[in-house]
């Protein structure tokens, strides 16, 4: 009989390292299989991803979302076993993707078929199933919404199973998360003699007024559902090997996590501002390059956030802080669709070398997503009866 546990086996089995799903699609295909799931394989520049709906389109609709894609494990040596081994030793599954989020994955499907088994469809369920979160996140849970707007598909709440607790099963709710910005700046000064730098422009001088400009002063000091914003140097490089020649080139990258005080938009406007500055203060040249990995996002603690709560208390005693720390996360595609919060296991071994998961913490998943969506099933109840 297949549970969550061992269908989480099964899939940490699978190699699926973005963006190939090695068989795990399959896998879940084959437990949808002669059931009243209709699946729908969405399938964008060779990236494959799943959608499966149970219940009409029309219906008060509930959806789950999450990946099956993998990090790579890295050095396989420095791993105590093979990192896709899926072994269940002392009620603990080892392998990459087990926390990180073959587990959720398993609990959301086999909640929706179980619930779905149990309940008359006055309710629909869907789940949106990708393989291309890890990498660069284009074709995955884009692709499907996209997919699902062409199809007249909706959802009327969605919960992203990524892990969102740092200590224990239900301690913190994601209601939202930080915008990613990643500035990359070549400043371009003059080569010379180090012996003789008056002839030359020193660009290695103008990196270090650039990242004070940058970071001399706080981004923001928060806002009502946010921490302030940061910005981090992430390297300066130069390719200097002597140490009598000023270099050419400095190349200074900063990442930049933002809360709703701003916009991407906004920011590289202010980075480019700042570059400008540097360059006319340092008689350099700087080139400026920003890529947006994402913009802030929440969802006002309501209806779903509380619904979530109730159900993680019910089966871990625990009352859930709801945060927007962390980093990027699919839930920021999910939000454009319908309210979204993420919760899903305890993240800290999430990426490690010897990821590995409880079987007792797949149990309480499983159980609070059943929980879930019997309550949000109860009141879609009451409405159509009141
Ligand atoms: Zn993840």
């Amino acid at each position: 009989m297949i549970n969550s546990v061992n269908l989480t086996s099964e899939l940490v089995k699978c190699p699926s390292v973005t963006p190939d799903d090695a068989g795990t699609l399959k896998l879940i295909k084959e437990l949808f299989k002669d059931t009243d799931f209709k699946i729908t394989e969405v399938s964008k520049n060779g990236i494959k991803n799943l959608f499966l709906r149970w219940g009409s389109k029309n219906l008060p609709t509930f959806g789950f979302c999450g990946h099956i894609d993998v990090v790579n494990p890295g050095e396989i040596s420095k791993w105590k076993m093979n990192p896709f081994s899926g072994k269940i030793i002392n009620n603990e599954i080892f392998g990459r993707g087990s926390v990180d989020m073959k587990s959720a994955v398993a609990a959301f499907c086999l909640a929706a078929l179980n619930v779905s088994k149990e309940t008359s469809p006055i309710f629909s369920i869907v789940l949106l199933i990708t393989s291309d979160e890890e990498g660069k996140a284009k074709d995955g849970t884009n692709a499907i919404l996209e997919w699902m707007n062409k199809n007249n598909e909706r959802m009327d709440y969605c919960i992203v199973g990524e892990p969102t607790c740092p200590k224990k099963l239900g301690d913190m709710i994601k209601i939202g998360r930080k915008g990613s910005l990643t500035g990359h700046f070549t400043i371009i000064g003059k080569q010379g003699h180090s012996a003789y730098p008056q002839l030359a422009i020193n660009p290695i001088n103008s990196s270090v007024d650039l990242i004070y400009l940058l970071t001399n002063k706080p981004l923001d000091n928060g806002s009502k559902f946010f921490e302030p914003s940061t910005l981090v140097t992430t390297s300066i490089f130069t390719e200097n090997r002597a140490n009598n020649v000023i270099p050419q080139q400095v190349k200074v990258t900063v990442n930049i996590r933002f809360n709703d005080n701003h916009t991407g938009e906004k920011i590289s406007v202010w980075l480019k501002k700042c570059a400008k500055k540097i360059e006319y203060k340092t008689k350099t040249i700087i080139k400026t390059d920003i890529k947006i990995s994402g913009e802030p996002f929440y969802s006002k603690p309501g209806y779903l956030a509380n619904l979530v709560k109730k159900s993680v208390q019910k089966y871990t005693g625990i009352s859930s802080e709801f945060s927007t720390s962390g980093g990027t996360s699919d839930a920021r595609f999910v939000i454009t669709k319908c309210p979204v919060v993420e919760f899903g296991l305890v993240g800290q071994k999430m990426h490690a070398i010897d990821e590995s998961v409880q079987v007792s913490q797949i149990v309480d998943l499983e159980n609070i997503y059943t929980d879930i969506l019997k309550n949000y099933f109860n009141d879609v109840n009451r409405k159509t009866k009141g």
